[in-house]
């Protein structure tokens, strides 16, 4: 075997933990490859082609306009520096300082994660509002309305929204709170199901973001952001290459050349760059993940997940909703075990704390469902 992978000395690994970054996302089926084998065929003008590929986002997502990033992570920053800015050139040159200027994004305490250091990147003050009271045990309320309201003033330029399966509180509360203020939603993993790519701008979403390398099967370097003309619009100018001649500078209809004061320098996206490649591989992704038959690839992987349940004893594995808990006395150790074999096996850590592994089926094959239900059991039935 001279993979490239072999010829790194680099391991394959098998995924049953999700779509987790650091093991590279997801895998990109045959029309996603070919595209980006296309694209990288002939030279293009890249903003002409965000155009096209903000016309085909907008089809699939219901949204104005949308472009292409390199990751949804990337749209995040993209998005809170449009909010920032809108079409003002000073201010794009400006981004990330943002003294003396309109910089607050408000947010639910219980809505931060660790991936809103990428609206901070921007140059946003994250201003954090309300309590945690339900996961805490300590209360009964969430987010409300009152507490929205309240933070907003002169200095806020957006409201940020972590999308989750329990809709709390409810999105189109808090665009009604925001009073036409912005609100960006972190929906980066929030896909299956397939109707998330409409809800949350039908719910009043200013922005949306979602990866391109998680369950979309894109490029994993890819994402979307997705939501008001002018916004995408502010957005893309601050991620192009704008080493540009005015006197020849003929930017697509997508970016109002009008309400720009003048051409814009290298914005705070540049080093947020997507090439051809990952545009034309993350259409083909959107236009294949619509096409999907949702409710088969549901049960393909409901199945895999019942082959590795049923290599075990009831009391340690069950399936809960789409995944398979495992619970066992160190859960640690399993998973360093597990990650040590040949081939490594990663399941899902997040419980781990409380002795439960996850098994995600979203990004293992037939196969791998087989060599895990094999491993366990011999790993499970040793003691
Ligand atoms: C994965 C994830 C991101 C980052 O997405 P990338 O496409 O890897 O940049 C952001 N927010 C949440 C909630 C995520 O799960």
């Amino acid at each position: 075997m001279t993979d490239i992978y072999a010829r790194l000395g680099v391991k394959r690994r098998i995924n049953a933990a999700g779509t987790l970054t650091r093991l590279g996302g997801s895998l990109m089926p045959d029309e996603v490859l070919a595209a980006m084998r296309e694209a990288a065929t002939a030279f293009v003008d890249i903003a002409e082609l965000q155009a096209a590929a903000s016309a085909v986002i907008a089809e699939h997502t219901g949204a104005e306009a949308g472009i292409v990033t390199s990751g949804a992570a990337a749209a995040l920053t993209l998005g809170t520096a449009a909010c920032l800015t809108g079409f003002d050139a000073a201010r794009m040159d400006r981004l990330p300082d943002t003294s003396g200027m309109a910089n607050e994004v408000v947010i639910w305490r219980a809505h931060r994660t660790g991936y809103d250091h990428a609206i901070r990147a921007a140059g946003a003050r994250l201003v954090e509002i309300g309590y945690n009271d339900r996961a805490t045990g300590a209360g009964v309320r969430g987010l409300e309305p009152w507490e929205i309201e309240a933070a907003i003033g002169p200095a806020t330029v957006a409201v940020a929204y972590t999308a989750t399966p329990a809709h709390d509180p409810p999105l189109a509360e808090v665009v009604k709170a925001a009073k036409g203020l912005p609100v960006i939603v972190d929906a980066s993993a929030q896909l299956p199901p397939a109707d998330n790519l409409t809800r949350y701008i039908n719910e009043g979403a200013a922005l949306v973001v979602f990866s391109g390398g998680k369950a979309l099967r894109g490029p994993q370097a890819s994402g979307i952001l997705c939501g008001r003309r002018e916004l995408v619009a502010a957005a893309l100018v601050q991620q192009l290459d704008m080493d540009v001649s005015p006197a020849t500078w003929r930017p697509p209809s997508l970016i109002p050349r009008d309400k720009l004061r003048g051409i814009p320098h290298h914005g705070i996206g540049r080093g947020f760059k997507v090439g051809k490649e990952e545009i034309a591989g993350l259409i083909a992704a959107l236009e294949r993940f619509a096409t999907l038959d949702h409710e088969a690839e549901r049960a393909a992987r409901l199945q895999r997940l019942e082959v590795i349940a049923a290599a075990l004893p009831p009391e340690v594995a069950h399936v809960a909703g789409e995944v398979l808990e495992l619970s066992v006395a160190d859960a640690y150790g399993l998973s360093r075990e597990l990650q040590d074999g040949d081939p490594p096996i990663h399941l899902g850590e997040a419980r781990a704390h409380a002795g439960v592994l996850l098994a995600n089926p979203l990004s293992l094959g037939d196969a791998d469902a087989t060599i895990v239900a094999e491993r366990l059991r011999t790993l499970l039935g040793r003691s």
